[in-house]
């Protein structure tokens, strides 16, 4: 029996992670993720996927975020019926977050529409709400730890990864006529001390192993990251200013309302309050508030006085009339929004309102992929363009790096470090050009290990040739 893999995605790339493994005859999916970010990426969410969809046997899913599952509404759309795994919590927040990316892809065509700008007539959505809605009885959610069989040939076991609630690195074994092999995902891995999630596990072997790379070249500071937002907030205090931060709604925002209402309740910023503008971040804090063993997020944290899912200053915006009420806001305040990396949601009204303000601060808390305002704005660009309009930016524009949810060089590292044996393959996924062979580089130097690869974007490879 042969294994091939064929990178469809998320290869020199942080986005549109999709990889496709022929098993024999067995075709599987690990992860189904939409392109975000530059033009050229976003439209391959458009063109053929790589593969003819009524042949893909089963999708398997890392974990939530729409750069890893946002393309399987796409995928139903064009007829996949068949499983879908992934662990408990991603499902929950699946639930949320892939009607959430029907949304913005309609009002985007909606959008199109009025102003014109698209090719077709009327403008369509790559999906719809119902096409999202198609997903849900198709998943089939497993706790982590055990192993799951998903073909007479294939086994899978989710590990903590620590990225984000329910995010799983993937061990899959594969039973050919003479040999078992072991391939692993690491999926988006997570760090050794955050403060809301648990560090990685370490896995021991693997025959092949993908591994991502988002800051394979970047070493986060060792600096205190709560020092530093507490040192941030203040200086916008001083000059009465509001401090809108852009934040994923799954993960950053939960570790942002721990941090901050700590620093409140220790006294070391003044207690203001804290808007949370986003109805997904606040389903997505309720889904942290249910699945507690997945994070330290726990009882006796919360009964410490710490209350992150109950606390006094934070105010809980649903609705679109109290989101536009905050433009008003003229005293002392922080107001978390999505989306993240300021390609839509409503942080795009915020920066509207915020950037021509000297007083005010954009603090940006997570990576900034290639082609969005998040990177404009931490690259400095003096004019963002936000609804059709050039926008001035005086707002002081800061970057608290120590909050990603990415494993650094140096953890990415230790990581692998696990590894007692090294993988015949390495495939270096996830990351940008210029950090994928960064990686690369070190895991030669460092662990002497080879046949280590950064691959391109459809490019195949044959894993196992007669097993
Ligand atoms: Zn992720």
């Amino acid at each position: 029996m042969d294994v091939n893999i064929k990178f469809l995605g998320g290869a020199r790339s942080v986005t549109g992670s999709k990889y496709l493994l022929d098993i024999g005859d067995f075709r599987l999916l690990v992860d189904c993720g939409l392109f975000q970010g530059l033009k050229e990426l976003r439209r391959r969410n458009w063109q053929d996927i790589g593969v003819e969809v009524n042949t893909i046997d089963a999708v398997i899913l890392t974990h939530a975020h729409i750069d890893h599952s946002g393309y399987l509404p796409r995928l139903c759309k064009q007829g996949y019926q068949n499983p879908v795994y992934c662990t408990e919590s991603t499902a929950a927040l699946l639930e949320l977050l892939l009607p959430d990316a029907a949304q913005l892809q309609e009002e985007e065509a909606r959008y199109a529409a009025k102003k014109g700008y698209s090719k077709h007539n009327p403008p369509l959505p790559l999906y719809t709400t119902e096409d999202a809605q198609a997903v849900f009885p198709l998943i089939q959610s497993q706790p982590f730890d055990e192993w799951i069989s998903i073909h007479e040939r294939v086994k899978i076991r989710y590990r903590y990864a620590g990225h984000i609630l329910g995010a799983a690195m993937v061990e899959m074994l594969i039973q050919g006529d003479h040999q078992q092999k072991k391939l692993v995902f690491s999926g988006d891995l997570g760090r050794y001390h955050d403060p809301v999630m648990h560090p990685p596990v370490h896995i021991e072997h693997a025959d092949v192993l993908l591994v991502e790379s988002t800051y394979g070249n970047r070493q986060v500071e060792k600096e205190e990251v709560t020092e530093r937002l507490a040192a941030l907030v203040n200086r916008v205090v001083r000059r009465e200013g509001v401090v809108l931060i852009p934040a994923f709604s799954v993960g950053r925002t939960q570790t942002l309302l721990f941090l901050l209402t700590r620093l409140m309740d220790e006294g070391k910023i003044p207690r203001l309050f804290i808007y949370v503008d986003s109805p997904m971040a606040i389903s997505a804090t309720y889904l942290y508030k249910k699945y507690q063993d997945y994070h330290k997020l726990k009882d006796e944290d919360l009964s410490d006085g710490h209350d992150v899912f109950n606390h006094p200053q934070i105010r809980y915006y649903r609705t679109q009339q109290a989101s536009m009420s905050l433009n008003e806001l003229r005293h002392p305040a922080i107001i978390i929004s999505a989306s993240g990396m300021c390609t839509g949601g409503r942080i795009l009204h915020h920066l509207y309102h915020r950037l021509p303000r000297y007083e005010d601060m954009v603090l940006l808390v997570g990576y900034q992929a290639e082609g969005t305002r998040g990177r404009d704005l931490l690259e400095g660009k003096e004019m963002i363009k936000i609804f059709g309009e050039h926008v001035p930016v005086h707002a002081e524009v800061a970057m608290l790096a120590g909050l990603s949810a990415h494993a650094d060089r140096e953890e990415l590292l230790q990581w692998l470090s696990g590894f007692k044996a090294v993988p015949k393959y390495t495939f270096i996924i996830h990351g940008e050009t210029p950090a994928a062979t960064a990686m690369k580089e070190q895991i030669e130097n460092r662990f002497e290990w080879r046949h280590v690869f950064v691959p391109n974007f459809m490019e195949s490879f044959r894993l196992f040739d007669g097993i």
